[in-house]
């Protein structure tokens, strides 16, 4: 029989799996701490729990983490892990230090097949959702691994946001439990308002998550119009813009947070354009989503065909936002130097399914949005 991962549980699942060993329900409570509280893997360790306990665990049970493929730390403190997930495949989880909290970016999927033109993940393709113990198993092996780093006792990752790998909302059986865990006391004991999901919009699942688990929530908007948006984010054809923000509308009654954030990726000459301020501006008075912006710079990779907007562009963006009402900010870039923006690494391992070639095939066959001339004379940034 193979050792089960204590990662793949939350504490209810936990419970139940000590009820099957013949345990009872709270021994599951101390073993809970001890593995994500105290970081412990070695059930010898566990001195608190009955010896027979330790013993049964031992030939059932095991606490691992992802094999880590590579590790890259950035001058700012950001810091990048690449983890195998077996089958080739390798996803990404990245920290990012700030002066008032430390935030963690974790996958939910290796690849992912909603196929965003600006996201270097999209363009690799889909292989698999992760399991619920290969998303915790990210925030287990940071948390532990950043506490030894910094010499810290305390705990370090005060924030997660589901931005990495793929899109957590279709891969939702996985996410919820892993969820339930940041947010248990007797594990990471993050609030609501600090665990972020981020979607495409996936529409009815954004409904049940408000229901089994309401976190914050951030969405990937990217365009202020259908045209445009069903080109960048081919989610949108299934789900259009005036549902997506209507089920943000309904999200806020349970949110921990009285907004939604919608996250807006910043392409040269594609959707930078004062116009383009003006829809949205329109869009969100019209369906009076209490909402807030953030502007991401692009960060360019060959296969894209697209730009980071020139910042003057983004400032004014901003601006034209800020000026009708709406809270908006310009995310900085971290972790540059290491490639920190989703995808990056993961794409050199492998480039899944040739997405790539699907997604140049799909967008000569399809309906054109009119881009901006890529300048060729312009070095990318990476
Ligand atoms: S932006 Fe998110 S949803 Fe879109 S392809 Fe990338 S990982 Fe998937």
């Amino acid at each position: 029989m193979t050792a089960v991962n204590l990662l793949e549980f939350d504490l209810e699942g936990l419970a139940a799996f000590c009820e099957k060993l013949g345990e009872k329900k709270f021994r599951a409570t101390q073993l809970f701490r001890w593995i994500h509280q105290r970081g412990a893997s070695d059930f010898t360790q566990m001195t608190d729990l009955a010896k027979s306990l330790r013993e049964k665990l031992a030939t059932t049970a095991r606490v691992e983490a992802l094999p880590v493929v590579t590790q890259h730390e950035s001058k700012d403190g950001t810091i990048k892990w690449l983890f195998d997930v077996g089958d080739g495949n390798a996803v990404e989880a990245v920290f990012i230090p700030e002066d008032d909290r430390g935030t963690l970016c974790v996958s939910s999927q290796a690849g992912c097949a909603v196929g965003c033109r600006f996201c270097s993940t999209g363009h690799q393709g889909f292989s698999r959702n992760l399991s619920t113990g290969e998303i915790v198993a990210q925030l287990w092996f940071a948390e532990h691994f950043l506490r030894k780093h910094l010499k810290r006792n305390e705990r370090v990752i005060s924030n997660v946001v589901m931005m990495g790998m793929g899109e957590p909302l279709q891969n939702y059986s996985a996410l919820v439990p892993a969820l339930r865990t940041m947010l248990d006391d007797n594990a990471y004991g993050l609030s609501r308002r600090r665990v972020t999901v981020s979607t495409s919009g996936v529409v009815p699942m954004i409904d049940r998550l408000g229901i089994d688990c309401a976190v914050a929530m951030a969405v990937s908007l990217h365009a202020p119009n259908d045209a445009l948006r069903d080109d960048l984010v081919p989610l949108n054809r299934k789900y259009p813009i005036a549902e997506l923000l209507e089920a943000c509308k309904r999200y806020l009654a349970y949110a921990p947070r009285d907004f939604i954030t919608f996250e807006y990726c910043m392409l040269d000459g594609v959707n930078d354009q004062p116009e383009h301020a003006r829809q949205l501006i329109e869009l969100v008075r019209t369906h009076d989503v209490s909402c807030k912006f953030n502007l991401i710079p692009f960060n360019p990779f060959p296969a894209s065909g697209l730009l980071r907007s020139p910042q003057p562009r983004v400032l004014a963006f901003a601006k034209t936002l800020s000026e009708a009402g709406l809270v908006t900010t310009v995310r900085k870039t971290r972790g540059d130097d290491i490639d920190a923006a989703c995808g990056q690494l993961a794409g050199d391992v492998k480039d899944r399914t040739r997405a790539a070639e699907r997604m140049a095939q799909r967008r000569a066959s399809e309906r054109t949005i009119v881009l901006h001339p890529v300048r060729k004379t312009t070095p990318l940034e990476h």
